[in-house]
């Protein structure tokens, strides 16, 4: 008899190629709770990462595993040509947190979907294909999100049917202005939107911006450039469109919604969110101003967007987060948690930069001694972490060289301390590492078979 092949061999052999797998020896997660998850050895693991994936609360929140076991109990069915009371209460819910006056929603099962969605309202309102987005951006995987995705590594196609402006500005660290300070970088790059539109044939449906880039390395331009956007876009009546899906909900800390650091900006035309707000649940949407949703003029449906299962774990979840607090959760602990990575990284050669808002951390590596990026110092990171029993992600426009920590809201401080110790040896042991080659000249090696494809999610 032949042996059974194992989960990866059988992943790779059914799965698409570009399906990228964290680790060298890649994780099957079996169960979580809390702030932990377990794998199918049984090892336990602090997971640092799994709030930006879906966990946006906590693994296993017994209020949303109630909540999903009732509804799905009670019925299964889904459409959106019936009456949904858990679809029109997490409606309201998510209007009124919006921001945006005369506010709707429509919910989808991702936030690709949800940012295509955004796309036919802005291009249909404003009667246009061209699209203003940023560079390195990241806004999901369908053939119109692609088309609007600034980071190369996560871009198949040049096919887009939508003209698409890459805007400076969502990278801070680095780039042709990298060495301005706050009121000279806002001025460079309201000066390079301005000119850009200056040559635009017709007008331009919207600006698409995610107000921290999450697959591009946890970076932010500084607060109030969006504001500064505005007012340019304002004068040609072009739409802006928060992509909060990484940023939503509470995660910087000082604000529920990114798009708050720029205050002055006012809310967006419309918003986009997914991931953790459904705790694991396919739930993705937009918020939009009443006369914006409503520019459709034919007929629509979703069979799974608001589905009542989905819905109800929504509330819950949501719920759960206003009532406990956890966006002031996320700024107490987060600032506990950057400060500790700060100090463990000082002196280290191969950190950079050690950046983040709320629980929402970047960590950047290096060569040691240069500004080059390094991936396979993330990539060994990544592994040794994992070793010492903590789940981090990685991501940045240079192949994968930031760590990216964004731990389920109701991080303990403890657990804070113990995650930046493990971190921390992770780090010195890169370092080493990294150090000695460039101290010997030698080249790089990663530990795993990373590909830029793997830097994110
Ligand atoms: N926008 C942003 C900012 C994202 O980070 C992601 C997912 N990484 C998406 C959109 C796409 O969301 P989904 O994977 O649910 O389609």
């Amino acid at each position: 008899m032949t042996e059974p092949r194992d989960l990866h061999e059988r992943h790779r052999a059914v799965l698409p190629d570009w399906l990228s797998l964290y680790y060298e020896r890649p994780l099957e997660l079996t169960h979580g709770e809390g702030r932990h998850v377990w794998d199918a050895d049984g090892r336990r693991y602090l997971d640092f990462f799994g709030g930006i994936l879906t966990t946006m609360t906590a693994h296993a929140l017994p209020e949303v595993t109630k909540a999903v076991s009732e509804q799905a109990g009670r019925i299964l069915h889904t459409s959106t040509l019936y009456l949904d009371r858990p679809m029109v209460e997490l409606a309201e819910r998510i209007a009124g947190l919006s921001g945006i006056p005369d506010a709707r929603v429509f919910f989808t099962t991702s936030g690709t979907e949800a940012n295509d969605t955004a796309l036919l309202l802005a291009t249909t309102y404003r009667q246009s294909n061209q699209i203003l987005a940023m560079r390195n951006s990241y806004h999901g995987r369908s053939f119109s999100a692609v088309g609007i995705t600034g980071n190369r590594a996560w871009s198949p196609t040049s096919l887009s049917p939508l003209q698409t402006l890459y805007v400076h500005g969502g990278v801070r660290t680095r780039g042709p202005y990298a060495h301005l300070d706050d009121a000279e970088f806002t001025a460079a790059c309201v000066a390079d939107l301005e000119d850009m539109l200056g040559q635009t044939r017709g007008g331009v449906a919207a600006l698409i911006a995610e107000p921290v880039q999450g697959v591009g390395g946890f970076t932010a331009p500084p607060d109030g450039l969006y504001a500064a956007f505005r007012e340019v876009l304002q004068q040609h009546g072009i739409l802006w469109i928060s992509d909060e899906v990484q940023t939503g909900w509470g995660r910087t800390g000082d604000h529920f919604w990114g798009w708050q650091a720029h205050g002055a900006a006012g809310p967006p035309d419309m918003l986009t969110f997914a991931k953790g707000i459904g705790n694991g649940m396919s739930i993705g949407g937009v918020v939009a101003r009443a006369d914006i949703m409503n520019c459709l003029d034919a007929n629509s449906i979703s069979t799974f967007g608001g589905s009542p299962v989905t819905m109800a774990a929504g509330n819950a979840n949501l719920i759960h987060l206003l009532e406990h607090d956890l966006q002031g959760n996320a700024r107490r602990v987060g600032g506990l948690l950057l400060e500790r990575l700060r100090s463990a990284c000082a002196g280290l050669g191969v950190v950079r930069e050690v950046r983040g808002r709320g629980l929402m951390i970047g960590v950047e590596l290096v060569r040691p001694g240069t500004d080059e990026p390094s991936p396979e110092a993330a990539s060994l990171v990544l592994e040794a972490a994992r070793e010492g029993g903590l789940l981090i992600g990685k991501g940045g426009s240079h192949l994968g060289s930031v760590l990216r920590i964004a731990p389920p809201l109701s991080l303990t401080v403890a657990e804070a301390e113990e995650g930046a110790d493990i971190l921390a040896r992770a780090l010195r042991t890169a370092d080493g590492a990294f150090n000695g080659q460039a101290a010997a000249g030698t080249s790089q090696t990663g530990t795993s078979q990373d590909t830029e494809g793997s830097a994110g999610q």
